[in-house]
């Protein structure tokens, strides 16, 4: 058997570099086709003379001419594209039979669609597009007969809960109710009137996993689980009301499925994204993906308990905008990623990003914004947004003071 093509969105990233290490384990089923990152000319530059891709793209076209020299200085044939549509190109080259999408926010949304329309197997770790334009990225794949497979680990802990053959973006009638766990980043016991203080740095160390600053941000608001909530329903077609999310601080059961006859099927695991994209990459085959299994004994025991709502805002506010539907998931993220971004910079304080998501949601209400799923509307409404959350900073500044 021939060796499968794959191209990877986002390599240079922790998902990115997770999914190469599950490569590099599986050079006679796997080789890869394209590798994207948006500056990274030297994490690039290696991962290309590793793997040898055909193609390379850099989202900024100084850092992709810088590539493309030091590949022909040193004789490798890999060809290099530049800018948002070079991504966009490698993304919809039918020549890859796999295409993981693994870049950050909202800019994965062009690209996964492409990858999409171009009917390959879309292995989708980018959330955030499926927040923003499920219905179309769902319907986009049904029409170019396209199969998306999750890899955020509760997402992908559900997928092989539910029967083989489903596919996502159908509903399974005998799904009763899906639980997603939450191991809540590092403020999960902190006092609350220690939270308006808590530097960038802190709220990047999250106890179990080890991921990009943006999405580490999101769980330590929990505007993560409040993202995959939304992402739960694109995906499995389950309505909001029969999302429960619970906490969980091991980290060992990554989600669950409650079917019509009681029965509750979980999938368990280290807290590692090699298990959730080897399961990806091999289905319905199992490969080895580096990552050993627990020893139950050992861990002893597991806790579930419900979530505080008052010191998580953010995850009423994608329940909220989950339930209100339309622009306003996609108005929440939006205003979301312009919040961590000021907060990673140091120009808000961490309880402000929720302040300015809610005051963005309630803006967005009357603002008479296009309502269609459409990828302009979609990409209209994620603009106006992302004004409206630095408008609303500007005002707020003193608070950070
Ligand atoms: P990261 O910040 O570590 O990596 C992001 C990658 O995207 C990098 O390769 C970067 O070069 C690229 N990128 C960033 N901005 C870009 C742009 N404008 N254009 C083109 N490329 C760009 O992020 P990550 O932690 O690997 O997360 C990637 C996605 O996977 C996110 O949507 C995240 O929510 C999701 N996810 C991550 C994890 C995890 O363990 N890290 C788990 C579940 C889901
Ligand atoms: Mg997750």
């Amino acid at each position: 058997m021939s060796a499968r093509a794959l191209s990877v969105l986002g390599a240079t990233g922790s998902v990115g570099r997770s999914t190469l290490d599950v490569v590099r384990r599986h050079p006679q089923r796997l080789r890869v086709h394209a590798l994207t990152a948006q500056r990274d000319i030297a994490g690039l530059l290696a991962l290309c003379v590793e793997f040898r891709p055909m193609w390379a793209a850099l989202a900024e076209p100084a850092a992709a001419r810088a590539l493309a020299a030091a590949l022909a200085a040193q004789g490798l044939p890999t060809q290099v594209l530049s800018g948002p549509e070079g991504i966009v190109q490698i993304a919809g080259d039918t020549q890859a039979e796999l295409v993981m999408s693994a870049i950050v926010g909202a800019a994965g949304l062009v690209p996964t669609l492409a990858a999409v329309r171009a009917g390959r197997r879309v292995l989708v770790a980018n959330k955030e597009p499926l927040v923003m334009a499920g219905a179309l990225l769902m319907r986009e794949a049904e029409r170019a007969g396209a199969a998306i497979v999750p890899i955020d680990s509760e997402h992908n802990a559900i997928f092989q809960c539910l029967p083989a053959g489903f596919r996502c973006g159908h509903a399974d009638p005998g799904v009763a109710r899906l639980v997603l766990t939450a191991s809540v980043g590092p403020f999960r016991d902190a006092p609350l009137d220690k939270l308006a203080r808590v530097t960038p740095a802190e709220a990047v160390r999250h106890p179990n996993w080890s991921m990009g600053p943006k999405i580490s941000v999101d769980s330590a608001t929990m505007m993560n689980k409040g993202l995959e909530l939304i992402e739960a329903q694109r995906l499995f077609g389950v309505p909001e009301p029969r999302i429960e999310v619970v906490l969980h601080p091991e980290s060992v059961v990554h989600s669950l499925v409650e079917y019509v006859d009681g029965s509750m099927l979980a999938q368990l695991g280290a807290a590692d994204m090699r298990v959730p994209i080897a399961h990806a990459l091999a289905a319905p085959e199992r490969w080895e993906s580096g990552v050993r299994g627990l020893s139950l004994a050992e861990i002893g025991r597991l806790n579930f308990r419900p979530i505080e709502p008052a010191r998580f805002p953010c995850l009423a506010l994608a329940r909220d905008a989950l339930r209100s539907g339309g622009i306003f998931p996609n108005v929440l993220n939006a205003a979301n990623e312009a919040a961590v971004d000021a907060f990673l910079g140091g120009r808000i304080g961490f309880t402000d990003i929720a302040a300015v998501i809610d005051r963005t949601l309630a803006a967005a209400a009357g603002a008479g914004l296009p309502g269609g799923d459409g990828l302009e509307d979609v990409l209209a409404v994620d603009a106006w947004a992302r004004t409206a959350a630095v408008e609303a900073m500007s005002k707020r500044a003193v608070m950070h003071a």
